[in-house]
């Protein structure tokens, strides 16, 4: 059975940057089921592993406008250190913030005595990622699953 919409599927990956430094990996730990067709994962990935089959290995090489996006630069802040309200405030820390548009993760960059700078954009905005692949399962999805828009069992969603 090959990859393709409506199909589940379970995969090895690991994940590098152009440097060959690991980002993130599933070795050691449960393969990654997903739903394919739904956006579930970004989209070089889901072409990458279009039609691909159980046993098959291989690497996907995914744009940063099929993976986390483009950087942007207007996503680059700069805050009043009074705005964390006393937290503990250094390069690195992850804060939550919203707006109208929602919820989303900030990651500090700059500490100076009274202003912080958060950069908004994904951790991998603007990296070109490497994945290398083994297809570990492929099944049909249930019409649950199907409805839903992502999987279900014990390595699902619910
Ligand atoms: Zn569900």
């Amino acid at each position: 059975m090959q990859i393709s919409n409506e199909k589940v599927a379970a995969i090895h990956y690991t994940l590098t940057d152009n440097n060959g430094t690991v980002l993130d990996s599933s070795a050691g730990k449960d393969p990654l089921y997903y739903l394919h067709g739904f956006g579930n994962l970004i989209p070089g990935m889901e072409e990458g592993l279009e039609g691909k089959s159980v046993g098959d290995q291989f690497e996907i090489k995914v744009s940063p406008e099929k993976g986390y996006g483009l950087r942007n630069d207007a996503a680059i802040q700069q805050v009043p250190i009074s705005a964390f309200g006393g937290a503990d405030v250094r390069v690195g820390s992850q804060f939550q913030a919203g707006n109208e548009h929602g919820q989303y993760i900030v990651t500090v960059t700059e500490v100076n005595a009274d202003m912080v700078t958060v950069d908004a954009n994904h951790p991998l905005a603007g990296v070109e990622l490497n994945f290398k692949v083994e297809v570990i399962e492929v099944r049909e999805a249930t019409s649950d699953e199907i409805a839903h828009g992502h999987v279900h069992g014990p390595h699902g969603a619910h």
